[in-house]
């Protein structure tokens, strides 16, 4: 059993990304939603990445990502819109991982979309860095 959440929040997983991932809460903000993502990431959940995209992911190129690093840090940048009565919401984070060659970055700018009541992460707007190090 987890006890603190990947994500960083200081929660413990079941009363943050694990109500999302395990628990099948509804996702309030596209910030919780990049969140338990970046977890499901983590915990190589990959079925929940496929549930929570608009577009249709083949779950190998989601599992190779997952082989070629580990995520260990995620920081939220900033977030526009995004919230209950949204209808589109845009997060900004970078994510930290390792790989065998080295530490690295992913500084990027998400679009998500609230369908009904349901955030899904839509596209990537736009990626800043992706930075791998070479020790
Ligand atoms: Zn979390």
């Amino acid at each position: 059993m987890l006890h603190e959440c990947p994500c960083g929040s200081g929660e413990e997983y079941m009363q943050c990304c694990g109500r999302y991932i395990e628990g099948g809460a509804r996702v309030p903000t596209a910030v919780a939603l990049m969140r338990s993502r970046y977890t499901a990431y983590v915990l190589k959940n990959t079925d929940y990445i496929v549930a929570t995209a608009v577009k249709k992911v083949d779950s190998a190129i989601i599992e190779n990502a997952m082989r070629e690093g580990d995520f260990y840090r995620l920081e939220i940048i900033s977030c526009k819109r995004g919230g209950a009565m949204d209808k589109k919401g845009e997060v900004t984070f970078k994510a930290y991982y390792r790989t065998t060659e080295g530490e690295g970055v992913l500084h990027e700018r998400s679009l998500f979309v609230n369908r009904r009541g349901k955030w899904l992460y839509d596209e990537e707007a736009s990626i800043m860095e992706n930075f791998k190090a070479r020790e």
